[in-house]
């Protein structure tokens, strides 16, 4: 199979037309006067042909789970089913309004309570709050749970400390940074939590330890109950990041781990689209302690009615407008549906399988520093490719030239040269095949071309400090670098 990506000397649209300035914002009745927009809106003069054309080119340059293998570790790229993308687009669910009527949206809200009570069996958690966007808003939301928790005791002031281990995810610091904590982090032991760095790390300062499991090693922590009970017994909190929940659905849950609060992201395990920063849907469930702090509004049901309940006089409040995503927690609700109990319990056992199906295959060209039975995803270490001069990042951009996503790579970091792999259940043993067989093709390669790689794509390599550091994301920006006034909408009014 060869691949070669289309390459389009696409202009942007401002340069493909002139731009001419629309009419002024009409007034509507009802509007106050000061919001309505000034300026003119500039619009590119174009047929709606060439706008379709415009923007299939741009989407033929670009790379999704639609062309091929995603093999994201850690991020669970799985297929969205289509069915779940109709239904989200019905007139029900897509021109739902936030302020409308709760009498209007009884359907939607009865999804939203259905969806909690599947989660509530999913977790093994009694309380689901459907609010946060993101993983990483659910731990940050989570965080202020237990801080909240700890305030009402009056422990808050000693219980200052949030433990993670050398497999966390880099989002798991932050929150915890974020929400006023300082982070320590315990030492794993071949792959898995240290039991005596976290016996003697844990105290009475101890507030929280976060942790995912199986983790990002793809190991499952087996001392979990051990874990849940040194941390429980020191008076923290357990927190489970339930990014990697895919490899237990249905099998296990955190509730039975001990955990007294997760967050699960839908838009990983229950296959809700996903990537580019958003939108996502971080969901949170909570034991007993922490339930009361979930953020507000709650599903509640009473009779035949659904209704959202502000009333929760210990909850943190509202961290998101609205409810959160609908569209997202409805092809959630739809993919849990349509596999039912048994079904999900297959998407696990067939995400591990391939897991370490490929992983043996893989195994063959870079050595895995875990080679056990996996979970989940699998590690590589691209130690050896040093001696040639490569370096993993030269790999991953290598495979990008087999038509195939590369891997994650340099996380988690207690591994050298770390690439973690996993292609999910979505995912057919001729898709495996042929991930193994681009793998051997990109490993093999001479160290030039790994180094020149990619070749067939429509962009190479990018600066990426520069992208994180110094981001042109809109037209606007880019105007205001290059200087170019001629084209394009206005420069923003100044505020
Ligand atoms: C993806 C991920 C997160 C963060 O989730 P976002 O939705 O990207 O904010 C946290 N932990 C792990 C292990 C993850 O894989």
């Amino acid at each position: 199979m060869t691949f070669r990506q289309a390459r389009w000397d696409e202009p942007s649209i401002w340069d493909l037309a002139p731009s001419t300035p629309g009419e002024p914002a009409p007034a509507i009745p009802g509007l106050p006067e000061r919001m309505r927009r000034r300026e003119r809106l500039h619009w590119p003069e174009l047929s709606e042909l060439a706008v379709l054309r415009h923007y299939t080119r741009l989407s033929q340059m670009n790379f999704g789970i639609e062309t091929s293998s995603y093999a994201l570790g850690s991020c669970t790229m799985k297929y969205n089913p289509r069915v779940s993308e109709v239904l989200a687009r019905r007139k029900g669910a897509g021109e739902l309004h936030p302020n409308q009527p709760e009498s209007t949206a009884q359907g939607a809200l009865e999804l939203l309570w259905r969806l909690e009570r599947l989660l509530t069996k999913v977790t093994g958690l009694p309380e689901v709050s459907l609010q946060p966007a993101a993983g990483a808003h659910g731990e940050y939301a989570a965080l202020l749970m237990v801080r909240a928790y700890f305030r009402d005791r009056g422990e808050l002031e000693r219980r200052t400390e949030v433990l993670l281990p050398d497999t966390a995810h880099g989002t798991n610091p932050a929150s915890a940074t974020m929400a006023g904590f300082s982070t320590r982090e315990i030492p794993s032991k071949d792959g898995c939590v240290d039991l005596e760095s976290l016996k003697s790390a844990v105290s009475d300062r101890t507030a929280c330890f976060m942790l995912t499991n199986p983790n990002t090693a793809g190991l499952f922590e087996s001392n979990i109950l051990e874990i849940a009970e040194t941390v429980h017994r020191a008076g923290g909190m357990l927190y489970y990041d339930g990014a990697n929940l895919n490899a237990i659905l249905g099998i296990t849950h955190p509730g039975r781990m001990g955990f007294d609060v997760a967050h699960l992201n839908l838009h990983k395990t229950f296959a809700t689209p996903h990537g580019g920063g958003g939108p996502g849907a971080g969901v949170l469930a909570a034991g007993e302690k922490l339930g009361p702090y979930l953020p507000v509004p709650r599903v509640v049901k009473n009779g035949r009615k659904f209704r959202l309940d502000y009333d929760r006089p210990k909850s943190i409040g509202k961290i998101k407008t609205a409810y959160g995503n609908f569209g997202l927690d409805l092809r959630a609700y739809v993919f849990a549906i349509s596999h039912g109990e048994a079904g999900l319990q297959h998407v696990a056992r067939r995400a591990v399988l391939n897991s370490n199906y490929l992983g043996l295959r893989l195994g063959r060209f870079l050595p895995r520093p875990f080679s056990t039975l996996v979970k989940h995803e699998f590690l590589l270490s691209g130690t050896p490719l040093k001696a040639r001069g490569v370096r993993t990042l030269d790999l991953a951009k290598r495979l990008l030239d087999e038509g195939v996503h590369a891997p994650t790579i340099y996380f988690p970091s207690l591994v050298d040269e770390a690439i973690m792999v996993e292609l999910p259940e979505t995912e057919s043993k001729r898709d495996l095949d042929e991930y193994a067989a681009a793998f051997e093709r990109a490993v093999t390669d001479t160290p030039e071309r790994l180094r020149a790689a990619p070749q067939h794509l429509a962009v190479k390599r990018v600066d990426e400090v520069r992208a994180a550091r110094d981001p042109t994301l809109c037209w606007k920006d880019l105007r205001q670098r290059t200087g170019n006034a001629e084209k394009g909408p206005p420069a923003p009014a100044a505020p």
